[in-house]
């Protein structure tokens, strides 16, 4: 009684999945999109739209301007500030290229873009309900709800994030510590002496290395407080991020005073980033892996949401060629990764070199200093942090 037919499924409505179905409602397919929890929800993140966000949401069937103009939840960031293991820093404002980016509690984001998706005509959500088993079979993919509910379709789309059901479903990767971040963050209100152009910092202590503890100011006076470090590294120096965390807040000369008054709005909470600094399997029969699940995140400043946004555009884009073919096979979803990886790879290559490359302190310290003076330094030490239109402009100046 309870089943539905699709032409395809969406499992997860994040940035991946819910501009996926963004990008898809021009066309005649029956879309349904299915989400575990409940809008609003958190997501745990540094919440930086960096620059390549604002030009994806450009690219979807959305109207911009109601990002730009009509969502107040949000606040501009008009430089990157990056401090060297010495302490010393530099500032690159974005302002100079012409960038935007922001910094959005994504409960608040996360939000904006599935009330997006909700206008899709073509578009069926099935919100707070959780999967129970995913089959395939030789002629379609079957998904059943903890609800009762079952759907079925010729395609399934798994934007299902880092902790994947689809990918460990029917994909079977195991990740890798040495191209996964572990992350963890924690809501402040009241951190004193921001940038008067509310940069992003990110610190990169000695001790953090490969990664970074950051501060990122918010709207009403709050600030999303975190550490990323590579997980290899987190089982090999026995790290315990959360106590780590505390320590750099409470006892660091370089940070500890400016949270004198601050009080813990929310406190620590981890969750894993897949590092695109290798190149994967993405889709097999009758799916495509999307976002965190097909592992995008740039591997030298942890930002995900812009190529998660970009890999639900071109996964709407091969889904089209696959109902005009009627081909939904590994060897014809094979496209789907060549288009991804063609798109992203040659910036997520550069930014893993840099990534390397900054794991020892002194070469760090050079090029945190030289991201200043040398036009090509900047260029790629922003490339990790705007994505693809900063390298460009940054080189053209
Ligand atoms: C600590 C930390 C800091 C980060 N900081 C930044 C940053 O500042 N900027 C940035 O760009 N990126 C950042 N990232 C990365 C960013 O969060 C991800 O790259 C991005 O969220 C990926 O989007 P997604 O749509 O693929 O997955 P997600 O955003 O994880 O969305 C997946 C969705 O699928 C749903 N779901 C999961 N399982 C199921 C299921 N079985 N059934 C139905 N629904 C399901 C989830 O509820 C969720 O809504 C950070 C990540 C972490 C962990």
């Amino acid at each position: 009684m309870n089943e539905f037919s699709f032409d395809v499924i969406i499992v997860g409505a994040g940035p991946a999945g819910c501009t996926a179905a963004l990008a898809l409602s021009e066309c005649s397919l029956n879309v349904a999109l299915i989400e575990k929890s409940t809008f609003p929800r958190d997501k745990i993140c540094g919440d930086a739209l960096s620059p390549d966000v604002i030009a994806q949401l450009q690219k979807l069937p959305i109207d911009s301007s109601s990002f730009i103009d009509g969502f107040d939840k949000k606040l501009e960031c008009k430089a990157v500030r990056f401090i060297a293991p010495n302490y010393s820093y530099s500032d690159i404002s974005l302002v100079n290229y012409n960038l935007s980016g922001y910094i959005s509690p994504r409960i608040d984001f996360d939000n904006y873009l599935f009330e997006q998706a909700k206008q899709c005509k073509n578009l069926t959500i099935f919100e707070g309900q959780e999967i129970s088993s995913i089959e395939e079979s030789p002629t379609e993919v079957r998904v059943l709800m903890k609800s009762g509910v079952r759907l079925e379709s010729p395609i399934i789309l798994g934007s299902d994030g880092a902790k994947s059901l689809v990918k460990r479903t029917l994909h079977k990767e195991k990740p890798d510590k040495n191209h996964y971040c572990a992350g963890i963050r924690m809501y402040f209100e009241g951190v004193t002496d921001f940038s008067d152009l509310n940069a992003v910092e990110l610190h990169f202590y000695d001790e953090l290395l490969p990664g970074y503890f950051w501060i990122f100011p918010l709207p009403d006076n709050r600030a999303n407080v975190g550490i990323g470090m590579l997980s290899s590294f987190v089982s090999k120096k026995n790290i315990n991020l959360k106590k780590e965390l505390i320590s750099i807040i409470k006892t660091h000369p370089n940070v500890k005073d400016r949270f004198k008054n601050a009080t813990i709005v929310d406190d620590a909470k981890g969750f894993p980033l897949p590092l695109g600094s290798k190149k994967r399997s993405i889709s097999g029969n009758r799916y495509l892996l999307l976002g965190d699940a097909a592992s995008l995140i740039n591997p030298l400043s942890g930002e995900g949401i812009a190529n998660a946004i970009r890999s639900g555009r071109v996964a709407a884009e091969h889904l089209i060629r696959c109902h005009a073919t009627n081909r939904f096979d590994a060897a014809f979803n094979k496209g789907y990764d060549r288009e991804i990886y063609r798109r992203m790879w040659n910036e997520l290559r550069l930014n893993y070199w840099t990534q390397v490359f900054m794991r020892n302190p002194r070469r760090c310290n050079w090029i945190i200093q030289h991201a200043i003076t040398n036009s090509f330094v900047k260029a790629i030490v922003m490339s990790g942090f705007n994505a693809k239109n900063a390298f460009s402009k940054i080189l053209k100046k």
